[in-house]
């Protein structure tokens, strides 16, 4: 029987992001995002379940970026206009280099948790980890935070 062990690491990063019709969060606004990866797996060949570098560089990816949802009828990617590509989202026009787009309808730390999460499965396949239960708590700010999890074949 594989021993399952287990790793996790801390992380942050700053986003900027909105909540298209909520009452408060409806405006462009930025958090220092907060947040613990913990990751279940039996032991790779390289002695470890999961390399905590490949962890930083997903996180690396929603650090100081605009995030913002995969809604195709209010954002649309412009690249024939402008010299660099653009992205154009309601009344907001970014560099793409500057945003990353969740599939997701909505921001929340709930969809960015999950896509983190679905991220960092998906690196650590292809870098030979397996993956048998990920979780991931994500603190928008030092009183709110969101749990997700997701298991080997969800
Ligand atoms: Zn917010």
């Amino acid at each position: 029987m594989t021993k399952v062990n287990s790793i996790s690491r801390e992380i942050e990063f700053s986003a900027a992001h909105v909540l298209l019709g909520h009452d408060k969060c409806g405006r462009m606004h930025g958090h220092n995002y907060r947040g613990r990866v913990t990751i279940e797996g039996p032991m790779a060949k390289t002695g470890m379940v999961y390399d905590y570098n490949l962890i930083s560089e997903i996180v690396k990816g929603f650090d100081h970026v605009v995030i913002l949802p995969n809604e195709p009828a209010s954002m649309k990617i412009n690249i024939e206009f402008a010299s660099a590509p653009q992205i154009e989202w309601g009344d907001y026009r970014f560099p793409a280099s500057d945003v990353i787009v969740i599939p997701f309808k909505h921001t929340t730390a709930e969809n960015i948790a999950k896509c983190l999460a679905q991220h960092i499965v998906g690196i650590g396949i292809e870098n030979g980890y397996r993956v048998v239960r990920i979780v991931i708590e994500l603190w928008e700010n030092e009183r709110s935070s969101v749990v997700v999890e997701a298991k080997e074949g969800d």
